[in-house]
């Protein structure tokens, strides 16, 4: 039999409900997957006792004929979901050792059809990174190499562990979240699928805040069917998040046919920006011609505030994220300041946050509360908010105007060496989210599905962008690109 850890989700549940292998046997590959793969660091807790007791009562339920999609299939969890019980730190030393007393609703929705909590994963600290370096736990290696060069890849940030978890086989899908794209680049960097779905589509609740009007929740899997079934399971209202929609789940995987016939793809021409490597423009040019194969229609589209995108992003970021961290004050969580020589609570949180929170998340911090300062308000917060209704509007009129989704690359290039870019300009890496943020700024449906492969050998990506709630027609446009593309390149296994 093929190493059962290498399945896909639909290929597990296919197995697993015609009894050709147990919950526990295919849990059991993955937990050897997992503790083989250490080199790679995208594993931030090992959960193996609780995912063997969680295969054996998947085990019994599909002995008793109650088989729900995800029933017995492993699944990583990015550190930042609250997991009753479980180690849960947001990759941050704030939260050292932090077990949540209650589980997040999207985890808990995985569980109770049965899923199998693989382990948890790493990614940045508070999910504010694209590169998984600024983790407490230290980087992610990406388990893909360029060849002939054993210098480590990242994997992409913030959800890197999971990205790497799922394209080395250690789980069968993961959960990330995306903020600014912290799904789809890492996805787009690792050959894997990511799909951000529409905001209020998951529940945010028990998900460590980074920016609440951003934080969406997501799949991360080795197939479009495979992020298909794991949405449907994440998806739906959730009292506990009133941004959660009173909507109906559909059956995403029923909406997959490939048939793109007579659909209008928009090209939008802002996102061909200068100096982007002729690679990802060929790339993006090859998903044209695939979707144009697939008998859709391409259509050339502006979308003209695009250029302030990033720079609203990383106001209106920084400053939800400063109000969200401002409760880490070594009272109620985690981390607290040696009290000897404390002079008194103002000290006690001053130490307690410089000590807790790395580099990265302290710079968002101030620079969050500089632009919702007194002075700074209405130049930066007010006018970034402005700039985000303009983004959302470009995207209402292209919609209006009869595109039904949008054809951009997923990431400005292929993944980079750990180490090879920000150091003292933060900004660089900040540009790895420019074609990203604009989806989150406009709370649309976006994915990222492996299409090609770089000069280098690396896996690159296209993004689909939707309309909102129109996730079943994107991915559907995303099979195509997926059968289009027929990616099978593996990373060699090296770790
Ligand atoms: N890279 C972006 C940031 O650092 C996005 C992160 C995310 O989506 N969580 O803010």
């Amino acid at each position: 039999m093929t190493d059962l850890n290498t399945l896909t989700i639909a290929e597990a549940r296919d197995g697993l409900r015609a009894r050709r292998f147990s919950a526990v046997e295919l849990t059991e590959a993955c937990l050897a997957a997992i503790d083989r793969a250490d080199a790679l660091n995208a594993v931030t807790t090992k959960t193996h006792d609780r995912a063997r007791a969680m295969a054996a009562a998947a085990d019994a339920r599909l002995a008793a004929g109650d088989a729900p999609d995800l029933c017995g299939v492993p699944i990583g969890v990015k550190d930042l979901f609250c997991t009753e019980g479980v180690r849960s730190q947001a990759a941050s030393d704030i939260l050292r050792d932090f077990l949540p007393p209650y589980e997040s609703t999207v985890t808990a929705k995985l569980w109770a059809e049965g899923a199998v909590m693989a382990a948890k994963l790493n990614m940045d600290e508070f999910a504010m990174g694209s590169s998984n370096e600024t983790s407490c736990y230290g980087p992610v290696a990406s388990p893909w190499r360029r060849p002939g060069d054993n210098r480590p890849l990242t994997p992409g940030g913030s959800s890197g562990g999971s990205a790497a978890a799922v394209a080395a086989d250690l789980c069968l899908g993961a959960v990330g979240t995306d903020t600014g794209g912290s799904i789809r680049q890492p996805a787009a960097f690792t050959g894997i699928v990511g799909i951000k779905p529409t905001y209020g589509r998951c529940s945010r609740w028990g998900i460590v805040a980074f920016a609440s009007s951003l934080d969406q929740a997501g799949p991360m899997t080795k197939t479009v069917r495979d992020a298909a079934i794991m949405l449907k399971a994440m998806s739906g209202e959730d009292p506990k998040d009133s941004t959660s929609a009173p909507l109906e789940v559909p059956d995403f995987e029923a909406a997959l046919t490939g048939d793109v016939r007579g659909r209008r793809i928009g090209v939008p021409k802002e996102y061909r920006l200068d100096g982007m490597p002729p690679e990802i423009e060929a790339l993006w040019e090859k998903g044209r011609a695939m979707l144009a194969d697939a008998g859709a229609e391409i259509v050339e589209i502006s979308l003209p505030h695009t250029k302030y995108a990033l720079p609203a992003y990383y106001i209106i970021a920084p400053a939800e994220a400063s109000s969200n961290l401002a409760r880490y004050d070594g009272v109620r969580y985690g981390l607290r300041a040696d009290l000897k020589g404390s002079e008194g609570v103002t000290d006690l949180y001053e130490r307690t946050r410089a000590e807790g929170f790395g580099a990265e998340v302290r710079r968002r911090v101030m620079i969050g509360a500089y632009v919702l300062s007194a002075g700074y308000y209405d130049a930066y917060y007010l006018r970034a908010q402005k700039v985000r209704t303009l983004i959302k509007r470009d995207f209402e009129q292209a919609f209006e105007a009869g595109v039904d989704a949008i054809l951009t690359p997923a990431t400005p290039s292929a993944a980079f060496a750990l180490g090879e870019i920000g150091g003292d300009d933060p900004v660089k890496m900040y540009l790895n989210d420019v074609f990203t943020v604009t989806v989150n700024l406009a709370g649309l449906p976006a994915i990222s599905v492996p299409a090609g492969l770089s000069a280098e050998g690396l896996p690159l990506g296209l993004q689909l962008i939707g309309k909102p709630w129109g996730e079943a027609a994107l991915l559907n446009d995303a099979t195509a690109i997926e059968r289009a593309a027929a990616f099978v390149a593996r990373p060699d296994r090296w770790w």
